[in-house]
């Protein structure tokens, strides 16, 4: 009764219009298990790290309900790497470096204890990994939720549109819907995309919100305007841990639960954004959340009489 968490665990450099990070802990795993942690525990993490990964960002996680069972560490070798770095327009992001390290030739291996998880995430990550996952579990999960990137629609296309084939709700930028439907219009790209597997999208539109469709319907999530966005980093990732937290809570897998998932998602992303790396999240309280949330319902709710 919980959820898996897959994907990357890592160090990042990341330099902004603000400031410049050396060397931080950063990798998709690691922001949805901070964020969805709020929410739902235990979260059963799949991922591999290398010898230099940090022992106490490991107990770190731990002590947030995270189990690291399915966490490999190959002590000889490096952790993944990425650097990027964002310019005045902090939507957009150029990819510096890659280093796949131990990513490389990771083969994951689903832990016994993990096979009673009613819902399963599959952060960004090498496609193959992602799937491989999805054949482990000898009972699917309730909601299977996917993110990726533009990178693996470049290197690993084919792998990938294998994995949309087995998942209910897909998770990408605009700029990488565009990129897998060929469409401008997001309405005609979600429709393509949609025909390619999961039954629900979610387009992420960073400082402009979040769309979810589903069939012939749509739902629009603004992001809360904020006075200071200091790192935009893992803000797509929060996003995620929020929104299946709060469905992994709820055991609602509706669309209207799907809702207040995206605006739980934006909530969380906010606050990613507000310090660099990991930082923010790791202090912020239930308190804090709903506050935030609150924020949300007063940004969006206004009477209208129709004539
Ligand atoms: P986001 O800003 O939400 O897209 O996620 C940023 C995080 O994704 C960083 O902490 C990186 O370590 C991680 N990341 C960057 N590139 C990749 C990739 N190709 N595959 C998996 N994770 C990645």
């Amino acid at each position: 009764m919980s959820l898996i968490v897959v994907g990357t665990m890592a160090f990042d450099d990341i330099e902004t219009p603000f400031g410049k990070s050396d060397r931080i802990i950063g990798g998709a795993a690691t922001y949805i298990a901070w964020s969805a942690s709020n929410f739902t525990r235990p979260i059963k993490q799949v991922s591999v790290v290398g010898g230099d990964f940090p022992k106490k960002e490991m107990t770190a996680l731990e002590e947030r309900g995270v189990s690291m069972e399915g966490v490999q560490v190959k002590e000889n070798e490096k952790s993944f790497f990425w650097a990027g770095k964002y310019h005045m327009d902090m939507n957009t992001r150029d990819t510096l470096d890659t280093q796949l390290n131990v990513l490389a030739d990771f083969n994951p291996v689903v832990p016994e204890s993990y096979q009673d998880c009613e819902f399963l995430m599959l952060g960004n990550l090498v496609p193959a990994v992602q799937l491989s996952v999805i054949q482990q579990l000898k009972t699917r999960p309730k909601l299977v939720v996917m993110d990726t990137m533009n990178f693996w629609m470049e290197v690993a296309l084919d792998d990938l549109k294998k994995v949309l084939k087995q998942v209910d709700v897909l998770m990408v930028n605009d700029s990488e819907a565009r990129e897998l439907s060929n469409e401008y219009s997001l309405v005609k790209a979600a429709r393509k995309i949609m025909n390619m597997g999961p039954n629900y999208l979610v387009i992420k539109k960073g400082e402009h919100g979040a769309l979810l469709f589903h069939g012939d319907q749509v739902f629009f999530a603004p992001a809360l305007p904020l006075e200071d966005v200091f790192d935009p980093t893992g803000a797509g990732d929060t996003f995620a841990g929020g929104f299946i937290g709060h469905i992994a809570r709820t055991k609602d897998i509706s669309f209207e639960n799907m809702k207040t998932a995206i605006i739980i998602g934006s909530a969380m992303a906010s606050f990613c954004v507000e310090k660099f790396g990991t930082e923010r999240l790791r202090e912020i309280t239930k308190e804090d959340i709903d506050k935030r949330l609150a924020q949300f319902q007063e940004l969006v709710n206004f009477d209208i009489e129709l004539v």
